[in-house]
C-alpha cells in the first residue's frame, strides 16, 4: 500500500504531510490559512499537494477541514471560522488536482488517527476533542466514525455551556469553545493583560507590551516556564474542559476521551485540572465507571495523519455513513 497525503485545514494553519500505512509522517509542509476566500484555500491545498508529490508516489489524498461536512463528504455546509458556505469543496479540488479526494471534518480525521495509531487504539467507544481555534469533536464507535444523520454529529464545541456568555462565531452565545479552546485561552490572557493587573507582568513582558500578540501558545509557553498567571489561566480553561467532558460523558458514555489540537501541547497543565473538574462534575460519580482522559498521542498532527489514512482505507466518505 502506497503513501497518502493528508491535509488538515484549521482556523489559522494548514498542515500537510505524506503519511505511510503505519501512520508515520514521511514529509511535512505547512502554511497559514489564507483569509476569507474559499478559492485561496483551494489554491493553498493544490500547492501543498504538488509540493509533497514531487519526491513521493502518492496513492490518495485526504482533507480534514474545520467545517461541517454533508454525509457524502462532498460539500462543506458551514464553517464558523472559515469562509465556506455550502461549498462543493471536494468537486472543486478533484477538478484542480485531477484525482480523487476524500473530504471530512478535521476532528473526525483526528479521532480516526488516534483510534488507529494513537491514544484511542482498541477503544470501543472513543470520543475525541480537538482544542485549537475552536473545539472539534468526533466519535469512533465500534471502529467506525459516527457522523450522525446529516454528517454533522460531534459539534460539541457549540453546546451552550453559559447562556448569555461570550459570542461565538457560529452566531450563538456561550458555546463551549468560547471557554475551553486555544482561542479562549488567548482571549482570557489578553483580557487579564488589558486590565493592567500586576499578575500579567510576565505576559506583557514576553510580547513587549503588544497585548494583541498574546495567544494561547504564548500562555502555554509561559506556564511551562513557571509563570503563575499563565498557569492559572490554563487551569481555568482546564476546568471548563473537564465540565464539558462530564456533560459529554452523561450523553455518550465513552471509555476514553482523547484530547488533541494545538492546545494539547500544554499537556498536564491543562489535563490535570480537566480531570479534576471532570471527576467533580460527572453525574453519578462514585457509583459508576468513569472514562479516561488522555492526551492525543499524535498531538496536533493527528488531523493530517487521519485524513491521509481515511483516504487510503476508503477514497469516499461512504465508510462513515453507518
Ligand atoms: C467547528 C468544527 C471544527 C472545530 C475545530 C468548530 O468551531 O464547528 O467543525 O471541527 O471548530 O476546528
Ligand atoms: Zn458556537
Amino acid at each position: 500500500r502506497g503513501l497518502a497525503i493528508g491535509i488538515d485545514i484549521g482556523g489559522t494553519k494548514v498542515a500537510a504531510g505524506v503519511v505511510d500505512a503505519e501512520g508515520q509522517i514521511v514529509r511535512e509542509a505547512r502554511r497559514a490559512t489564507p483569509g476569507s476566500q474559499p478559492r485561496e484555500v483551494e489554491r493553498v491545498i493544490v500547492e501543498l499537494v504538488n509540493e509533497l508529490s514531487v519526491e513521493h508516489r502518492i496513492a490518495s489524498v485526504g482533507i480534514g477541514a474545520a467545517g461541517w461536512m454533508d454525509l457524502e463528504g462532498g460539500t462543506v455546509l458551514f464553517s464558523p471560522h472559515l469562509a465556506w458556505r455550502n461549498e462543493p469543496l471536494r468537486d472543486n479540488l478533484e477538478r484542480l488536482l485531477r484525482r480523487r479526494v476524500l473530504l471530512t471534518n478535521d476532528a473526525d480525521a483526528a479521532a480516526w488517527a488516534e483510534w488507529r495509531f494513537g491514544a484511542g487504539r482498541g477503544e470501543q467507544r472513543l470520543v475525541c476533542i480537538t482544542l485549537g481555534t475552536g473545539i472539534g469533536g468526533a466519535m469512533v464507535i465500534g471502529g467506525r466514525l459516527e457522523r450522525g444523520r446529516y454528517g454533522v454529529a460531534g459539534e460539541f464545541g457549540h453546546q451552550v455551556i453559559m447562556p448569555g456568555g461570550h459570542r461565538c462565531e457560529c452566531g450563538n452565545r456561550g458555546c463551549w469553545e468560547q471557554y475551553a479552546s486555544g482561542n479562549a485561552l488567548g482571549r482570557e490572557a489578553r483580557e487579564l493583560a488589558r486590565a493592567n493587573s500586576p499578575v500579567a507582568q510576565e505576559l506583557l513582558k514576553t510580547v513587549g507590551g503588544d497585548v494583541d500578540a498574546i495567544t494561547g501558545a504564548v500562555v502555554t509557553e509561559l506556564a511551562r516556564k513557571g509563570d503563575q498567571a499563565s498557569h492559572d489561566l490554563l487551569e481555568d480553561v482546564g476546568e471548563w474542559l473537564g465540565l464539558g467532558l462530564a456533560n459529554l460523558a452523561a450523553a455518550l458514555d465513552p471509555g476514553t476521551f482523547v484530547v488533541g489540537g494545538g492546545l494539547c501541547d500544554a499537556g498536564d497543565l491543562l489535563l490535570e485540572p480537566a480531570r479534576r473538574a471532570f471527576a467533580r462534575n460527572l453525574t453519578g460519580r462514585g457509583f459508576r465507571p468513569a472514562a479516561r482522559i488522555e492526551r492525543a498521542e499524535l498531538g496536533p498532527q493527528a488531523g493530517l495523519i487521519g485524513a491521509a489514512d481515511l483516504s487510503r482505507v476508503s477514497p469516499r466518505a461512504g465508510w462513515a455513513a453507518s
